[in-house]
């Protein structure tokens, strides 16, 4: 896959190299995110962590955070 278009900027852009996630999700940010909003996404999912004082062994945080991640990026199906 030579550019993909970004479902977060709309530009058209190189993907990720790698999968930042395993499974159809890792799929779906590869096809779907540019790596530029990739790294907006780890800053900001920092930030929730911190503010909501989000736990990470906590299936409901990891949820949590996956869901805002989804909204983030625009992966809504
Ligand atoms: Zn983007």
């Amino acid at each position: 896959m030579a550019t993909i278009v970004c479902n977060r900027c709309h530009r058209r852009r190189k993907p990720l190299a790698e999968p930042p996630a395993g499974g159809d999700l890792g799929k779906a940010i590869v096809e779907h995110v540019c790596p530029a909003c990739w790294d907006e996404w780890r800053e900001m999912s920092a930030r929730l962590i911190n503010h909501y004082g989000l736990n990470l062994g906590l299936p409901d945080h990891r949820r949590e955070l996956r869901r805002a991640m989804k909204e983030f990026l625009g992966l809504e199906e």
